[in-house]
């Protein structure tokens, strides 16, 4: 590949700070800049200004068209593209794009889903301009992020509650900041979502069905050679994945994503990219193009990117590590560890108020990351389980129990921590005690939630993480407000939070069966082992209540929410169940008794050349085979009776009930005969390429 210059081609498709500033006027480009950083309203004339410059410079990057990109509840982008041209009186045409195009469109959202929404509203939907989000130009187009909405104001994407959340906690975290005599313009969130995915060769994946329709395998014996031996996690990357890597670098560059580490993961085939963090809102609206171009790249390297949370059974799925913190404008993160008591005392506060968070709203952050495919991580063996819990790590746990039992904090002088908030004491940042195995750790001046699937949009789980941090917040500002003594109060309060949340802290080993014990048993956590058994918890009255008052979501918004991810897991267990019907009944079975005939006629030809021939493999391979088609002829019966039962139920919190005790268990039936059958079965006559095929098909 030749050389690049990165800093120039940084961002060279995205209508970025940059660009603004050099092509618009002072007062436009002052007057958008306080829309973005403040949430001023824009005036017509500024969105005017800033239309024409948009086209302008999107036509000399050779743009064509202009979409409003945006994110609807499907999880994937979603893009409508309108060419600049309108006729002109002399024949020809002029390229035009007006303020009315930049600020508003009017895609048509009958066909996406509302659940519910689309009832009880008007069917017609519009997108808005997110101007704190750059244009951006893809495939010849300018692409405008947007939020989604229908025409009585119902969020019909995920663009809408994130931003929505981000103004709640930025609200209740200026009010605490107050408090502590500091006047700022804006509190954000931030994130630095850590991606993973498979890579494959596209000839292989063109070969299996279940790829193709779902996205991962739904039989598959496993390899000689998994991930046993530990030698691809951070090994050599192989010439051809350098390739793509490269390539796909300098996409994202272009597109101003701050694309930075890169390295093999721990299953073979499996890959870890991850970007220099941003502004919550942008991190989301990046990671969804970063899936889109990563998935695009790989098939002009003659490979599939698979982004499915478990492509194979037996080796890691995929997960998302989604790194959060708070900072503000004028860039102090407030989830560090400060200098003087004083900074310490308020970092304890914002770390107190996501422990609470984490706590009363557990089931919230595990519904926000629970579809069918990331329900077969959580809980295996590789990924953080399906209980969620805080890693603070030694010291920070050590300084909690010190305040909590106004006891000397050992790690420093002796200090008597009653005393107010000079009793806290100074302490460094640790980064490197660090637990894998916890689902939300503290690494050292920010938070990493780590159960995301590979698939997951980061926005819903950062809706629920920033709202609820919002709610602890919001607690805290109204109690201290009161305060007499102020210090006094906010040591009270934060030895009051440590205490009552106590149960969420869990510094062990968080794959251990023993901590699932003693996480429900003793401590009363939750654990919600699939989205059938998480989703309908959005709809509990404390959550609703929650994320109503902070006005991330509407009722009915939450109602549409629990509907379409219900429905999305229905649908998504339906495919899958149907492409196990399709491939046992026109591949496998018929594949398994091609080999058998092969076995039968060898026998009895070997048998009528000599009769001391035993066949001892044909024959025991036969019987076994024949044995295992009766078992798969049944279970596949079973699983068609369990997916034709589904149409009975008009209710979608049953039908996902039934997707999980019925549909799921018959289809896990099913693979383990096939894949036994697999292993016995000459590979002349095995329909489809193996685990070991796909895996170390890239080279
Ligand atoms: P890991 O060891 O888990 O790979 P890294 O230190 O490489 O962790 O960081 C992972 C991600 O965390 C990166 O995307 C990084 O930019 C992001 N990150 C670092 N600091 C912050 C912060 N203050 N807020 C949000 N994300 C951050
Ligand atoms: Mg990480």
């Amino acid at each position: 590949m030749e050389k690049q210059n990165v800093p120039e081609i940084f961002g060279s498709l995205v209508f970025d700070d940059r660009v603004m500033r050099a092509r618009l006027s002072d007062k436009i480009y002052n007057s958008l800049r306080k829309t973005i950083d403040e949430n001023v309203k824009l005036d017509d004339d500024v969105a005017e200004a800033v239309a024409v410059e948009m086209r302008d410079w999107a036509i000399e990057h050779g743009a064509t068209h202009f979409t409003h990109w945006f994110q609807p509840l499907t999880g994937v982008t979603a893009e409508k593209h309108d060419s600049f041209i309108t006729p002109s009186p002399d024949g020809g045409v002029l390229m035009e794009f007006s303020g009315k195009e930049l600020i508003k469109g009017e895609p048509d959202a009958s066909s996406f889903p509302s659940g519910g929404l689309r009832a009880t509203f008007e069917a017609r939907g519009y997108t808005a301009w997110d101007p704190t989000s750059y244009a951006f130009i893809k495939d010849h187009t300018l692409c405008i992020p947007t939020a989604f909405c229908s025409y009585s104001g119902e969020a019909l994407d995920k663009k809408t509650p994130l931003l929505r959340s981000m103004q709640a906690l930025d609200k209740q975290a200026k009010r605490i900041l107050k408090l502590f005599g500091k006047d700022v313009k804006y509190v954000r969130t931030s994130v630095g979502p850590e991606q993973e995915y498979f890579l494959i060769d596209k000839e292989m994946f063109d070969k299996r069905p279940d790829l193709v329709y779902t996205g991962r395998t739904l039989f598959g014996a496993m390899p000689p050679k998994g991930q046993e031996l530990d030698d691809h996690y951070f090994g050599v990357i192989k010439p051809r994945v350098s390739e793509f890597m490269e390539d796909l670098n300098t996409e994202l560059w272009k597109l101003g994503i701050l694309a930075k580490t890169e390295h093999n993961e721990v299953a073979p085939a499996q890959h870890e990219l991850a970007p220099i963090f941003s502004t919550t809102n942008v991190a989301t609206d990046n990671n969804q193009l970063m899936m889109e171009i990563m998935q695009k790249v790989a098939r002009r390297h003659g490979m599939v990117c698979l982004l499915h949370e478990k492509p194979f059974a037996g080796v890691n799925g995929s997960g998302k590590h989604n790194n959060w913190s708070m900072a503000t404008d004028t860039g102090v993160n407030l989830l560090s560890p400060g200098d003087t008591p004083y900074e310490n005392a308020q970092f304890l506060l914002f770390l107190a108020a996501v422990i609470q968070a984490v706590d009363e709203y557990q089931d919230l952050l595990r519904l926000s990351v629970a579809t069918a495919g990331n329900d077969h991580r959580l809980g295996a063996n590789e990924a953080p389980p399906a209980i969620i819990s805080v890693f603070l790590g030694d010291e920070l746990s050590a300084i909690l129990d010190a305040i909590k039992e106004d006891k000397p904090y050992a790690g420093t002088e002796k200090v008597q921590m009653k005393l107010g908030v000079d009793s806290i004491p100074h302490f460094s940042k640790d980064t490197t005690d660090r637990n894998r195995t916890s689902p939300f750790a503290f690494t050292g001046n920010k938070f990493e939630f780590r159960s995301l699937g590979s698939s997951n949009s980061i926005a819903c789980c950062n809706i629920m993480l920033n709202a609820a941090v919002a709610e602890s917040l919001k607690q805290y500002a109204d109690e201290l407000e009161k305060a007499d003594d102020f210090e006094a109060a906010l040591h009270e309060l934060i030895k009051r939070v440590i205490t009552k949340h106590e149960r969420i802290l869990f510094n062990g080993n968080g794959y251990g069966e023993e901590w699932i014990k003693e996480a429900v048993e003793v401590r009363g956590l939750s654990n919600l082992k699939t989205t059938a058994d998480a989703m309908p918890r959005l709809l509990d009255k404390k959550n609703m209540d929650m994320l109503i008052s902070h006005k991330v979501f509407t009722e009915a918004e939450i109602q549409s929410r629990c509907e379409i991810m219900l429905e999305n897991y229905c649908k998504t267990v339906n495919i899958e169940g149907h492409a196990m019907v399709e491939m046992v009944r026109k591949n496998y079975l018929p594949a398994i008794e091609g080999y058998l005939y092969s076995l039968a006629k060898t026998t009895s030809l070997m048998k009528s050349v000599s009769d001391k021939v035993k066949c001892n493999y044909e024959t025991s391979t036969m019987e076994r085979l024949s044995e295992l088609t009766d078992y798969i002829m049944d279970s596949v019966q079973k699983l068609e009776v369990a997916l034709e039962d589904l149409k009975s139920y008009d209710d979608i919190i049953a039908t996902s009930e039934a997707v999980r005790d019925k549909v799921i268990p018959a289809m896990d039936t099913l693979r383990g005969y096939v894949d036994e059958a697999e292993m016995l079965t000459s590979e002349r006559y095995w329909p489809f390429p193996s685990y070991g095929k796909l895996l170390f098909s890239v080279n």
